[in-house]
């Protein structure tokens, strides 16, 4: 990383300084003629083992997020884009790649959530093996609530509304419909694993190299 503090006499290089700068509340942009605006330019934000923090969503700060970690020291600047913020006394090239300084470790039982109940199913329904966008999805209770059923990680699926309607109350082998895999309960690397097969719309350049897809990127 770099930080340039421009002083009355000159330009001066600091660094390693822990956590007593006081962070900017402006910066002005430099308007570059082909620069992107900076809210194009997310951060990438990787744990300390330079994995990203959550595949799927991606792991991604505003810049004025990953600007003020800079600035706490929270974080080490991996990449960066070719774009400039200032404030009176500072200047930083925006980060596009940070990692922490601190490693956080996975929580191990991810929460009990909708979107960690389609991830772990891959968002496809498990009775008809369709794979459908998030708001065409619901969940579904193997054994229905009716009859018991709960509404655990070993009972709930992800369906889509055609085949949630048509199950209805019955029980799977009541009406044939049984689901592709049997509902578990993830631990956070599955979810993370599930994760990694949904490559993000914007992928920048610099992190490439921190993303493990190894499809053929389209040029940004
Ligand atoms: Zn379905």
């Amino acid at each position: 990383m770099y930080l340039v503090f421009r002083s009355p006499g000159g330009v001066s290089s600091r660094k390693g300084e822990r956590n007593t700068r006081k962070v900017p509340d402006t910066f002005q942009i430099r308007e570059w003629p082909l620069a992107p605006p900076p809210d194009h330019c997310p951060t990438l934000v990787l744990n300390a083992d330079f994995r990203p923090l959550s595949y799927f969503p991606l792991s991604l700060w505003s810049w004025q997020e990953a600007v003020k970690a800079v600035f706490l020291d929270r974080v080490n600047i991996i990449s960066e884009y070719d774009r400039v913020v200032r404030s009176p006394t500072f200047e930083i090239k925006l980060p596009s790649v940070i990692s922490l300084k601190e490693f956080i470790p996975a929580t191990r039982r991810p929460a009990f959530t909708r979107f960690n109940v389609f991830l772990r199913d891959r968002f496809t329904c498990q009775y008809c093996g369709h794979h459908f966008p998030t708001q065409e999805l619901t969940f579904d209770h193997v054994i229905p609530r009716s009859r018991g059923g709960r509404t655990t990680w070993d009972n709930v699926v992800t369906s889509c509304s055609a085949c949630n309607l048509a199950k209805g109350n019955w029980l799977p082998h009541s009406c044939g419909m049984i689901p592709l895999s049997p509902p578990f309960q993830p631990s956070a690397y599955q979810l993370q694993e599930n994760g990694r097969a949904f490559p993000p719309n914007f992928l920048h350049e610099s992190w490439r190299d921190f993303l493990y897809w190894d499809t053929e990127l389209d040029p940004m």
